[in-house]
C-alpha cells in the first residue's frame, strides 16, 4: 500500500451532496406529471427509474440530455399529451441542477484531519451547469484548503475519465503515482482512476443511496477500495502512511 502525499476528491455526490435536492424535483416533477396524465405515481416510477436506470447503463450523458431521454420515452409512452406538459415536467427536473447544494456532515472533519496530517488536496469535477453552485458551496469551508484554492472543472459536455482525473492531477502538480482518488461514481471516478494508475482508488458508496441508477457492483475493478464513507477512505489513506513511512 502507497503512502500517498496528495488527495483527489470528486466534488458532486462525494463532497458535496445534490441527493436531496434532486429527489425534491424528481418527486415533484413525479407528482405532477401523475396529476396532470392521470396514471398512478408508482406506474410512473417504474418507467422514470427504469429509464433512467437503463439510460446511465447505455451511455453517460449529461445530466440535461438524460431528463430530455426520459420525458422523450414518457412521450411516446403517452402519445397526445400537449408539449408544454413535457417541457414544464422537464423544468422542474432541470431545477435539481439549480438548487443550491450543500456538504456532507462529515466532510469538514475529514478535510480537517487530512489537512492536519500534511496532506494536499484537490478536487476534480465534472458538474454540469451548477459548477458555479458547487465552487461557491465548495469554498466556504473546502476551498481554503485546496492546493490553488480552486476546483479543477473538466468540460461538461464529456463524461469524466482517467484524463480528466490525469489533468486534474497536472492541474495540481500532483504525481498519480503519489495520489490517491475518491468518487462516488465507480465508473467515471474510481475505475477511470485506476486506469490512470493512481495510488489509491476509492469507490465512496453511501449504503448504495448514490448510485441508486444502478447496480454497478459487478463492474468493480479488483484494484479499487470500496468504502462506505469518508472516514474509511481516511483510514486507508492513513494505513497506506503507516505501512510506508517517509
Ligand atoms: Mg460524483
Amino acid at each position: 500500500m502507497v503512502n500517498c502525499e496528495n488527495i483527489l476528491f470528486d466534488l458532486d455526490g462525494t463532497l458535496v451532496n445534490t441527493q436531496k435536492a434532486f429527489k425534491f424535483w424528481h418527486d415533484k416533477a413525479r407528482a405532477y406529471l401523475s396529476e396532470t396524465l392521470g396514471i398512478l405515481p408508482s406506474d410512473l416510477e417504474t418507467r422514470f427509474n427504469r429509464y433512467l436506470k437503463d439510460s446511465r447503463r447505455v451511455a453517460f450523458v449529461e445530466p440535461y440530455r438524460l431528463i430530455s431521454l426520459t420525458l422523450q420515452s414518457l412521450s411516446h409512452a403517452y402519445p397526445g399529451v400537449d408539449n408544454s406538459i413535457w417541457l414544464h415536467a422537464k423544468d422542474l427536473l432541470w431545477q435539481v441542477y439549480s438548487h443550491p447544494v450543500e456538504p456532507y456532515d462529515e466532510v469538514d472533519s475529514v478535510i480537517h484531519a487530512l489537512v492536519k496530517d500534511n496532506y494536499n488536496l484537490g478536487i476534480v469535477t465534472q458538474s454540469g451547469k451548477t459548477w458555479t453552485e458547487q465552487v461557491k458551496m465548495a469554498r466556504l469551508k473546502i476551498n481554503k484548503h485546496l492546493v490553488h484554492g480552486r476546483c479543477f472543472c473538466a468540460p461538461t459536455h464529456v463524461p469524466k475519465d482517467k484524463f480528466t482525473w490525469l489533468n486534474g492531477a497536472y492541474f495540481y502538480g500532483f504525481n498519480p503515482e503519489v495520489t490517491a482518488v475518491v468518487g462516488d461514481n465507480l465508473i467515471d471516478d474510481a475505475n477511470a482512476a485506476q486506469s490512470a494508475e493512481f495510488a489509491l482508488c476509492c469507490w465512496l458508496n453511501r449504503a448504495n443511496e448514490d448510485n441508486w441508477f444502478f447496480d454497478n457492483r459487478h463492474q468493480k475493478r479488483d484494484q479499487v477500495s470500496e468504502v462506505t464513507n469518508l472516514w474509511v477512505f481516511l483510514e486507508l489513506v492513513r494505513r497506506g502512511r503507516d505501512l510506508n513511512p517517509r
